[in-house]
């Protein structure tokens, strides 16, 4: 049977007039690395499930995007990292938020999914989880990141939060309207990944630092099941990107899979409908990466790019970040 693979590194301003070669190369880099990763696992004969975690954790390690390694920093300057995994065989999920001193997160969501009884666990609750379940703490110099940093001492006095790779800040309310221009020019993402794998399984998975300058305690979509991600085998696994706080009230993941559902939608007509539409209407920026059971993939946003990736058992590859 066939399988598909598809990654994300976050969707936001990212067009050739910000990029450099240099830059293009490191990010192409970066989302092969993550893809290869994963296809090792599914070419194998390894589930959905285990590939997302895989090419996550290559994205976590790589400090261009943020999530891990390369996790922005919130209002207190701290990196606080959530990120989920959900399988659609079973409908199981794993979630974390608010984490701190964890290499690579998304291991985390995925053993809150198979050893603690929960779906969803954040703080210091999933701190002493992972603690007990044998991770390792990782120091807070190994989340320093220049870049980042200097991106948030911009912004960290004001009440302006933003999206890693966008120019605009967005106050911390919703709808945003006036907001100052040009602040930062980054361009680094958020990550995710959904695979459907040879025995028809699918999974999604999705790790970020969120949003710079973000307050204390803040979670957005990425690891609130339904919103950022979702995986279930009779219609689809998403992952998502962009301003969190829409994603959330767009509930974008579970929407996607309700249209493909309940009024037997394609995948790609679903995805365009709550990206191109119900999300544009609501203010939304941002974009998701999705996968069906039949091998069927899209990447859709609204945003002027989104760095994403695909490969899949009949020898199709590539990565793009522009329109
Ligand atoms: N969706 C993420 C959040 O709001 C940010 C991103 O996708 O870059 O936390």
């Amino acid at each position: 049977m066939a399988f598909t693979l598809v990654i994300h590194g976050g969707a936001g301003n990212i067009t050739p007039a910000i990029m450099n070669k240099e830059q293009e190369k490191q990010y192409e880099i970066g989302l092969k690395d993550a893809l290869n990763s994963g296809y090792k696992v599914l070419s194998g004969g390894g589930t959905a499930m285990e590939a997302v975690v895989a090419a996550i954790c290559i994205l976590e390690d790589n400090p261009i995007f943020n999530a891990g390694k390369g996790a922005v920093f919130t209002k207190k300057g701290l990196n606080e990292m959530d990120a989920a995994v959900m399988d659609g065989s079973n409908l199981a999920a794993g979630a974390i938020a608010g984490v701190r001193n964890i290499k690579n997160p998304i291991k985390l969501a995925q053993e809150v999914m198979l050893h603690s009884g929960h779906v969803f666990l954040s703080g210091n609750g999933a701190a002493e989880f992972a603690f007990s379940r044998g991770f390792e703490f990782t120091p807070d110099d190994y989340f320093f990141n220049k870049s980042r940093y200097d991106q948030w001492v911009e912004i960290r006095d004001s009440d302006f939060y933003q999206l890693d790779h966008k120019e605009d800040n967005l106050k911390g309310t919703v709808p945003n309207t006036e907001l100052p221009q040009n602040i930062s020019n980054s361009k680094f993402g958020t990550v995710g990944a959904a695979a459907c794998d040879e025995y028809g399984n699918l999974a999604a998975g999705t790790s970020t630092g969120g949003m710079t300058n973000k307050r204390f305690g803040r979670i957005g979509d990425s690891p609130v099941i339904g919103a950022g991600t979702y995986a279930n085998n009779k219609t689809c696994a998403i992952s998502c990107t962009g301003h969190g706080e829409y994603f959330l009230r767009a509930v974008v993941a579970y929407d996607v899979s309700c249209l493909m559902e309940y009024k037997n939608l394609s995948l790609q007509d679903a995805c365009k409908i709550v990206i191109k539409d119900k999300l544009v209407k609501l203010g939304g920026e941002g974009g998701l990466i999705a996968v069906d059971a039949n091998g069927n993939f899209d990447f859709c946003f609204n945003s002027a790019g989104m760095y994403r990736g695909m490969r899949n058992s009949k020898g199709d590859e590539f990565v793009a970040f522009y329109k």
